[in-house]
């Protein structure tokens, strides 16, 4: 795993290097690994589609989310075999949304890829998350289903802090075959809060509470909120219940990677 983190610091030092050189990219970087560096357009490993840009090895090593995780909130829980089941802890307390789906969960190395992502300069790796999240949850079948995708909001401080909103960024790979399906006009952060990942979990509930504002009538809608990552979900939550008061029917989240309750 530390040799495949090395390929990867590698790689992407390389991978900066040629965002500034598009046309070397084209030729020489563009079928290679992102992870590590082979060639995935010729590799006879590779048994996966490469639509993001990582060979079929590295697939493999991937800490994805289990099948059998609860399909409300993400977590384990105790369904046999494929049957995934509702965990106790949603049937005691039912969240406000109503379905989570999720690619990984928050471990080496996609906790890596998303510190580059959200704060490094890998601005590519939003394509590559969307187009993992596409396709794991079968796009097409889900967004039947669904009425809008919303992104995660932003302060418009911190959007101005980062540059971009890194839910979004991912939310625009999901529709861009429905583009009108995408809204992150009528959900605004109203609160400039701490950063959820700076308080203990009991705090992350009250720090979020009131936070968000919908600002157009939303009734019946289904909708799907985008984010990268899931840790307590108290966010999510706060969203969803904002989303129900404006009329919301149903509320799933999908998100690129959940964190376990220990990490
Ligand atoms: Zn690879
Ligand atoms: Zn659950």
């Amino acid at each position: 795993m530390k040799q495949l983190l090395n390929k990867w610091l590698k790689n992407s030092q390389l991978f900066n290097f040629c965002l500034k050189m598009d046309t070397l990219k084209q030729f020489i970087f563009k079928p290679n690994c992102l992870l590590c560096a082979e060639s995935t357009a010729q590799n006879s490993k590779n048994t996966h589609p490469s639509t993001h840009a990582v060979c079929g090895e590295c697939l493999a090593e991937l800490p994805w989310h289990p099948k059998t995780s609860c399909p409300q909130c993400g977590l384990a829980s105790s369904g046999a075999g494929l049957n995934a089941i509702v965990c106790g802890s949603c049937l005691n307390s039912p969240p406000d949304f109503d379905a989570t789906k999720a690619v990984f969960l928050y471990a080496y190395p996609i906790d890596a890829m998303m510190l580059r992502y959200k704060y490094g300069s890998m601005l590519n790796l939003g394509d590559t998350f969307g187009e993992f999240l596409a396709e794991k949850i079968n796009i097409e079948d889900c967004l039947r289903n669904i009425d809008l995708i919303v992104p995660m909001p932003m302060h418009p401080q911190r959007l101005q802090e980062r540059g971009f909103n890194q839910a979004l960024e991912i939310a625009k790979i999901l529709t861009k075959n429905c583009k009108e399906k995408l809204d992150y006009k009528s959900t605004e952060r109203q609160t400039l809060t701490p950063p959820q990942a700076s308080l203990p979990l009991k705090e992350r509930v009250k720090n979020i509470k009131g936070a968000f504002k919908v600002n157009t009538a939303l009734k019946e809608k289904r909708i799907a909120i985008i984010d990268d990552v899931m840790t307590t979900g108290a966010s999510l939550n706060e969203l969803a219940k904002t989303l129900k008061k404006a009329g919301a029917s149903h509320v799933e989240c999908w998100v690129v990677a959940r964190t376990l309750p220990h990490q």
